[in-house]
């Protein structure tokens, strides 16, 4: 019998790579390769592996990436013939939106990959590029504004009679009674594209937040949004 084909994650998590690899690099002797093929043995998305050896082995995965090459208009020699339609479908999807597949596939990494923490990362400054570093001081600027900070939690409050953290649903005040009083922080939802200077602020564009939630989300800031965690913290 004949291993699954490729599923949509799979083929995310390829195209990722794919867009991070010069065309020579490849081949099942790099590195990334290799490590890919390791995490897509690893992801558990298929409920029969028929032949566990062969199963994204090294070569597989390097062949994979060599199809794509077939699609992409950049690449002026022949990539290979065969391939599934999926291959297609994830490229027509992906090719013009390579902010939205790295999201993606950090995504899928996040739900289905254990023991991510070997990944060190040990800082709880966020995984950001210095072209978004800007954007991030400016997000922390807008959520930690005193004033939005009072006049939000108060809209909340006179709305539901708590502050719960709009994530996971920690309620400080519950927990520890009093002394939780003025735990909880906010966060700002909105994904600021040009200009932040300019961006107004809508009190529905922040969130009532736990702080344990909020470090994670600001840790990956522009890759995790609320509703990514909120769906991490379901599948456990
Ligand atoms: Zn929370
Ligand atoms: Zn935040």
């Amino acid at each position: 019998m004949k291993n699954p084909n490729f599923n949509r994650e799979e083929l995310i998590l390829c195209l990722d790579l794919y867009f991070k690899l010069d065309y020579g690099q490849m081949h099942g002797r790099n590195p990334e390769i290799i490590k890919l093929s390791e995490d897509l043995r690893n992801l558990s998305l298929h409920k029969k592996i028929p032949n566990e050896i062969k199963f994204r082995s090294v070569n597989s995965v390097a062949l994979k990436l060599a199809n794509f090459k077939r699609l992409d208009s950049n690449f002026e020699g022949r990539g290979m013939k065969m391939g599934a339609k999926m291959d297609r479908v994830i490229w027509k999807e992906f090719h013009g939106h390579r902010d939205t597949l790295k999201k993606e596939a950090f995504i899928i990494r996040q739900l289905n990959l254990k023991n991510q923490s070997k990944n060190k990362n040990t800082a709880s400054d966020p995984i950001v590029s210095s072209k978004s570093e800007f954007y991030f001081q400016y997000h922390k600027n807008r959520e930690t504004d005193p004033l939005v900070l009072k006049v939000k939690k108060e809209i909340v409050f006179d709305e539901t009679k708590k502050l719960k953290c709009e994530v996971c649903g920690f309620d400080s005040l519950a927990f520890y009674g009093e002394i939780g009083n003025d735990l909880m922080e906010i966060h700002y939802v909105k994904v600021i594209k040009n200009e932040p200077g300019l961006e107004s602020s809508d009190m529905k564009d922040f969130i009532i937040i736990c702080s344990n939630c909020h470090k994670a989300l600001d840790k990956n800031y522009g890759l995790l949004d609320a509703g990514d965690l909120k769906k991490i913290i379901k599948k456990k």
